[in-house]
């Protein structure tokens, strides 16, 4: 259980040394308490009680790293149950099922899904492996996905076939999920061997319970835990009381991350998939496993991913910088607007409709949108003036024409004398009306 700052400060030198940065052990430990300063911030602890003070303030959900290299991903880590308490820090991964006979059939279509949003690459991440009985072909199964350089996700709860496909795809980090009741010693053993993540699972909560605390008795604590078991309500309820154990109760056995098969729990009804994945976005699968995953399904899904793991105390916000549209190039319009993620897309996206080469311009404008940009000072005359000297606008356009948002108008006649030699013109108010604005603007 979680430590009091008075437990913490009973532990510490009490000398009021300062190193910590903090003017006394007292205010220390407070602060360690609620979690804002590390235990290894004061360098005076004994090693007795440094052992005892980490393992008591340790966050109550572990992050488990999963795959290599550029596929590496972390999972858990959550401090919150909700999102408008505190950032969620590990976003969900999105994993698609194959097996031996339908990988040839699946891979184009995962494949297809491959795009940026907001800075962020929007892909697949995880290909879980389904073994169906017969060991030759799931080793092929996977020594094929695993070309695909995505991290697996291994769903077998066979030892001698994991054994087998852990040997030709364990550098790539996989997911083992196949630890049951039954066989988790074996799994454990196999997964310790091999330095893989174990996935736990269960016919119901209390089983899941105690197959976990069974695990970690063995010293594997580098763990997901399947709560995709029984009906959707039960994989929900599980779902929700494992992550609430483990963050409001403080319960260690259930603080690691979740993997869901929602392909199993609507297998065959794509859009109960889709709603599923969106309900374990949110709350709480770690891992989401689904029966297919459609360009149209990884619109919304991404979409509703990137709205929730990101920092609600942070503006949504896109590079500054020069956006060539439409095949644009120094002889054609400049564009400018603010660097909010919203204003950007709804923006760009009228600006590739109306099929006009450009340049469009965006300048860092704090995150906000346009009005609130002026409104705060962040967009002005002074900040384009700033943003075309720092970008060297003029070495690198030669078109002199500028495209102000109809909003600040009012911007026009003051940027005109910090710009001069440009036409400055006024695009309508809202994007809907810039499809029309340019085609005239162009003919
Ligand atoms: S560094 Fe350690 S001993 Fe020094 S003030 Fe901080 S907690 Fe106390």
């Amino acid at each position: 259980m979680a430590l009091k700052g008075l437990d913490i400060f009973k532990l510490t030198p009490k000398t009021n040394c300062k190193e910590c940065g903090n003017p006394t052990c007292m205010a220390f430990a407070m602060k360690v308490a609620q979690g804002s300063v590390p235990i290894e911030k004061c360098p005076h602890l004994s090693a007795e009680a440094l052992a005892t003070l980490s393992e008591a303030t340790a966050p109550p959900m572990k992050s488990i790293k999963i795959g290599a290299g550029e596929a590496e991903h972390t999972l858990g880590g959550e401090t919150v149950l909700y999102r408008h308490d505190k950032t969620f820090v590990s976003r969900n991964l999105f994993a698609v099922s194959v097996c031996a006979s339908c990988f040839d059939e699946k891979l184009p279509e995962i494949e297809k899904i491959d795009y940026e949003r907001i800075g962020e690459r929007e892909y697949v991440e995880l290909i879980n492996c389904v073994y169906n009985g017969d060991k030759a072909a799931y080793v092929e199964l996977v020594k094929k996905a695993a070309a695909t350089g995505r991290t697996l996700v291994l769903e077998c709860q066979c030892p001698d076939a994991a054994r087998a496909a852990l040997e030709v795809c364990a550098a790539g980090k996989p997911v083992l999920n196949g630890a049951t009741p039954e066989n988790y010693e074996e799994m454990s053993k196999l997964a310790t061997e091999f330095g893989v993540v174990l996935g736990v699972t269960a016919g119901d909560i209390d089983a899941l319970y105690d197959t976990v605390a069974a695990i970690e008795k063995l010293g594997n604590k580098n763990l997901v835990v399947d709560v995709g078991v029984g009906s959707v309500k039960d994989a929900f309820a599980t779902a929700v009381q494992v992550r609430r154990a483990a963050l409001k109760d403080q319960d260690r056995t259930f603080g690691y991350p979740s993997i869901v098969n929602v392909g199993k729990l609507a297998a065959g009804d794509e859009n109960m998939q889709t709603a599923l994945a969106s309900l374990f976005t949110m709350k709480y699968g770690s891992i989401v496993v689904m029966e297919n995953m459609s360009y149209a399904q990884a619109l919304a899904l991404y979409g509703l991913r990137q709205n929730i793991y990101t920092d609600p105390q942070k503006p949504m916000k896109v590079e500054p910088g020069i956006y060539p549209l439409n095949g644009g190039d120094e002889n054609s319009v400049c564009v400018t607007t603010v660097d909010f993620a919203l204003t950007y897309f709804v923006v760009s996206g009228e600006l590739e409709r109306s099929g006009v080469p450009m340049n469009l311009l965006i300048s860092d404008a704090g995150g906000y949108s346009v009005l609130t940009a002026w409104a705060a000072g962040k967009l002005s005359a002074g900040s384009i003036e700033k943003f075309f000297k720092q970008f060297d606008i003029e070495g690198k356009i030669k078109n002199r024409t500028l495209v102000i948002p109809g909003k600040v108008a009012v911007l026009k006649g003051e940027i005109e004398e910090r710009l001069p030699g440009w036409k400055i013109v006024v695009a309508p108010n809202e994007a809907v009306g810039l499809v029309k604005f340019f085609k005239e603007l162009n003919a």
